[in-house]
């Protein structure tokens, strides 16, 4: 078999193949710029490293006229490749379905709002050809500039909060803008679960991965498909999938709270007998009912979140069901689940 490296010395004989996986939902306004925007890059990739290109997008259930928009690319490029699923099953599904289609022996994951440049592809796979010993090159922003600072500022405490808890790194403004080799493409498809938070499977998969940082660039069109509530519950995600520690928290926090009524009733035992017994504090009572239950259903909410992860992993169901692809047989995986 030939690996990546021998490619270099293979190069007149069998070119490289590299892989653009292109989740999108609602991107009919992106999609032209992009496709422009990549067969420049494919052109480059051509001329510089005698490597092949082949563009694989993922419809992620889009409501507008994305679909039509890739059917014709496809028609008139047989680079263009397409699976569409039959509901929105969120990003994470679709790089999934996108890496799993895709056969290159690089593949780069990118968004198609322009947001993560094609431009530095070339850069990346010569970094790589160049460093054998890494096997993958990811993006971070430099800044946070142009997001809105609230949305900032619950990032960096996301990422705070999760490094300290998880024993896999979470980069703070890492984004999802990958170019890695068929070794660590084949990791990241090894990890099928359901509940998948990417930026923790990037990481926990290891392998070397050299970081370049660039400043943070607007859409090229349309809407961003993430709002308050989704990235809240995509740190949710993060965080019960990366990190056991909230259930040791609400054990933490319940022995804790067991000692205080200890030392509660030993203080009020005594006050009783030293002092008599006057019915008082009946205000503080409740408050503490109410505070000692509230911290209860806060753990029991804790445990029911892991519990309910565990749950939906052993229904065992697919990732995404694929509604239409551009037909080619490889690409037909109906379940991902496997
Ligand atoms: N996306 C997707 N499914 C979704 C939401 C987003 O495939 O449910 C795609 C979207 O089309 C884009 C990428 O994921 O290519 C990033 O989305 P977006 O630009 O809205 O996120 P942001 O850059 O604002 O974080
Ligand atoms: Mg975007």
């Amino acid at each position: 078999m030939i690996s990546h490296v021998d490619y270099l010395s293979e190069k007149d004989t069998v070119p490289m193949l590299i892989c653009f996986v292109v989740p999108c939902y609602n991107e009919e306004e992106s999609l032209p710029l992009f496709y422009d925007e990549a067969c420049r890059v494919a052109n480059v990739l051509r001329q510089q490293s005698h490597a092949e290109a082949e563009f694989i997008f993922v419809d992620d259930g889009s409501g507008d006229k994305t679909l039509e928009k890739l059917r014709a690319l496809h028609a008139k490029d047989e680079r263009v490749h397409y699976i569409s699923f039959s509901r929105n099953f969120g990003k994470e599904a679709g790089l999934y379905a996108g890496l799993k289609a895709a056969k290159g022996d690089y593949v780069a994951t990118l968004d198609a709002d322009l947001q993560d440049p094609p431009s530095l592809i070339p850069e990346m796979l010569q970094f790589l050809l160049e460093n054998k010993d890494y096997d993958c090159v990811a993006t971070r922003r430099k800044t946070r500039k142009g997001e809105p600072p609230i949305r900032s500022f619950f990032a960096k405490m996301f990422y705070r909060i999760i490094n300290k808890m998880s024993g896999t790194e979470i980069v703070d403004g890492a984004r999802d803008f990958r170019f890695m080799t068929r070794k660590f493409v084949d990791a990241v498809l090894s990890l099928s679960e359901y509940n998948r938070f990417s930026k923790g499977i990037f990481s926990w998969v290891g392998f070397k991965t050299h970081w370049i940082s660039y400043e943070n660039i607007e859409r090229a069109a349309g809407k961003t498909k993430w709002n308050f509530w989704s990235l809240f519950k995509y740190s949710i995600e993060g965080i019960a999938g990366f990190s056991t520690v909230p259930l040791a928290l609400s054990s933490f926090l319940g022995v804790f709270c067991c000692l205080i009524a200890f030392i509660g009733i030993i203080v009020v035992v005594v006050r009783a007998l030293l002092f008599g017994d006057p019915v008082a504090g009946w205000p503080s009572m409740i408050s503490i009912m109410l505070l000692i239950g509230g911290l209860q259903l806060f753990c029991i909410g804790i445990v029911g979140e892991y519990l309910s992860k565990t749950y939906t992993e052993v229904k065992h169901r697919p990732l995404y069901l694929t509604k239409e692809t551009d037909g080619e047989d490889r690409r037909f995986t109906p379940s991902a689940n496997v």
